[in-house]
C-alpha cells in the first residue's frame, strides 16, 4: 500500500465553519481514500509527499441538480425555437463534454436529475470504469412527468398510481439511483406555470414508496407553494427549485427532513442573458418568479432547512464550468448565507442529501480524497472558488490550475475510475 502525504494545507472544516492552517492529509493511493487528517507533521511515513504551499483545500464540489445531456443554449431564430439536436448521439456527446468541463472546474460528484434516453446510467458506468473523465454520477435516468407535463419530451410520461408504480419499478430495475418526479409545471415549457400542480398526491406518494423500498431517493421538481407542500407531504427527499414557500411549508419540511435544491442560477442566467434568445413566454415566468424564488430560499436557509447546492446545469446560459461556484456566490449575495454555509451546501449537505456522506462531503479519514485547492480563502471572498484551481479526485490530480503549473509543466490530465 503506497501513500501520499499532503502537507502544509489550510483545510476546510464544516464543524468549525472555516479553514484551519497547517494541516496534513494522508491518502492511501490504492483506494483513493483519506486515512488521516491532522495538524503539523503527519505521523505516517508515506512514499510521496506533496507540499500544498498553504493552499486552501475544501472538498470537491458536489452538484445535486444537473442535466448532463443538455447544453446551456436557447436560441430563437425568425420566431422559431431552435434548441440543440435531440438525438441519442448528440446527447451522449454533450454529456461526455460536460463531464470533462465539470471536473476541470472542481465538480467531483453530481446528481443528474433527468437524462434523455437514460444516458446518465451508461455515463456513470463509463466514469467509474475510468473510460471518461468527470465527476462521479448519481443517476435518475429519464424524469417522470404526467402526459404533456413538464419535461414530458425526453422523459417518461405516466398517469395514475399504477403507471407510476410500474414506471418507477422499471427505472429502479434498470439501475437508477434516484427518481425524478415533475410535480409542478415549470419555466421552460410553454402553456404551463410553476404554480400548476401536475402529479397528484397519490402519484407522488406511490413513487416515494417504491423508491424508498429499494433504499433510493426521490427528487421532486416543485415550484409553486401548493406543489411544494404536496411533494413534501408525499415524502420526497429533495424539493428542487422551491420558488414560493411560506412558514407552513418550512414547518412541514422540518418535520419531514426535506432538503431544498435551489438552482438559483437557472433563473438568474435567463434573467441576465436570455433577453434576445429565450422565448418571451419563458422569460416572463422568470421575471414573475425570480424575486419570490430568492426570498423563499433566503427564508428556508434562515430557518435552518438544509440546502443542497444544485444549478440545473444545461438550462439556458447555465453550464458546466464555474456555474456551480457561482451558485454558491448567489447563496451568499442573494440568500443571506455565510461563505461557509454556502460551501456546506455544495459539499456535506449534498453528500447527505445523496446518501453518500459516509464517503464524500468532508475532508476526513475514511472518505474519498476528492478536493480542490485554491490560492485564496473563499471565506473571505466566495468568488475565489470560481477561479482556476487544482482538482483531485480519489487522490489523483485530475486538473492543475494553469497559474500554479505554468504551461509547460502542466501535469497530464488523468482519468479516475
Ligand atoms: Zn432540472
Amino acid at each position: 500500500m503506497t501513500k501520499t502525504n499532503y502537507i502544509n494545507a489550510s483545510i476546510y472544516s464544516s464543524e468549525k465553519q472555516t479553514f484551519i492552517d497547517n494541516q496534513f492529509m494522508t491518502v492511501d493511493d490504492a483506494t483513493g481514500k483519506i486515512i488521516a487528517v491532522g495538524t503539523g507533521t503527519p505521523d505516517t511515513i508515506a512514499e510521496q509527499t506533496t507540499d500544498m504551499q498553504g493552499k486552501y483545500v475544501m472538498p470537491g464540489i458536489m452538484n445535486a441538480h444537473t442535466h448532463i445531456t443538455s447544453i446551456p443554449t436557447y436560441w430563437w431564430h425568425d420566431g422559431q425555437e431552435d434548441r440543440h439536436p435531440e438525438s441519442r448521439e448528440y446527447n451522449t456527446m454533450y454529456a461526455i463534454h460536460n463531464m470533462q468541463d465539470m471536473v476541470n472546474h472542481g465538480v467531483t460528484y453530481i446528481r443528474n436529475v433527468g437524462a434523455q434516453y437514460d444516458i446518465d446510467v451508461a455515463i456513470s458506468k463509463m466514469q467509474r470504469e475510468g473510460k471518461i473523465a468527470g465527476p462521479r454520477v448519481m443517476t435518475s435516468g429519464q424524469a417522470f412527468s404526467i402526459t404533456g407535463g413538464h419535461g414530458a419530451d425526453g422523459g417518461h410520461e405516466v398517469d395514475g398510481v399504477d403507471a407510476v408504480v410500474q414506471g418507477v419499478r422499471q427505472a429502479l430495475k434498470m439501475g437508477v439511483d434516484n427518481i425524478k418526479m415533475m410535480v409542478t409545471g415549470g419555466v421552460l415549457r410553454n402553456g404551463e406555470t410553476p404554480d400548476d400542480i401536475q402529479f397528484n398526491f397519490e402519484e407522488v406518494q406511490a413513487a416515494v414508496a417504491e423508491a424508498h423500498h429499494k433504499g433510493k431517493t426521490v427528487a421532486a421538481h416543485a415550484q409553486g407553494n401548493a406543489g411544494v407542500k404536496e411533494a413534501v407531504q408525499a415524502g420526497v427527499d429533495t424539493v428542487e427549485h422551491a420558488f414560493d414557500i411560506d412558514d407552513e411549508t418550512i414547518e412541514m419540511m422540518r418535520q419531514h427532513g426535506t432538503v431544498i435544491v435551489p438552482t438559483m442560477n437557472a433563473m438568474y442566467a435567463i434573467y441576465k442573458y436570455g433577453e434576445k434568445t429565450v422565448p418571451a413566454w419563458a422569460r416572463e415566468k422568470v421575471i414573475v418568479n425570480i424575486k419570490k424564488h430568492f426570498a423563499s430560499i433566503t427564508k428556508a436557509a434562515a430557518a435552518g432547512i438544509p440546502i443542497a447546492m444544485g444549478t440545473d446545469a444545461g438550462t439556458p446560459y447555465n453550464g458546466f464550468e464555474d456555474e456551480s461556484a457561482y451558485e454558491m456566490q448567489l447563496y451568499v449575495d442573494k440568500a443571506g448565507m455565510t461563505p461557509a454555509q454556502a460551501i456546506d451546501t455544495a459539499t456535506i449537505n449534498c453528500a447527505r442529501a445523496m446518501h453518500v456522506a459516509d464517503e464524500y462531503g468532508t475532508i476526513s479519514a475514511g472518505k474519498f480524497a476528492d478536493f480542490i485547492a485554491m490560492t485564496a480563502n473563499p471565506i473571505e471572498d466566495i468568488r475565489v472558488i470560481q477561479q482556476d484551481k487544482d482538482v483531485f479526485q480519489h487522490g489523483i490530480q485530475v486538473h492543475q490550475a494553469a497559474k500554479t503549473a505554468g504551461v509547460d509543466e502542466q501535469v497530464p490530465v488523468r482519468q479516475v475510475g
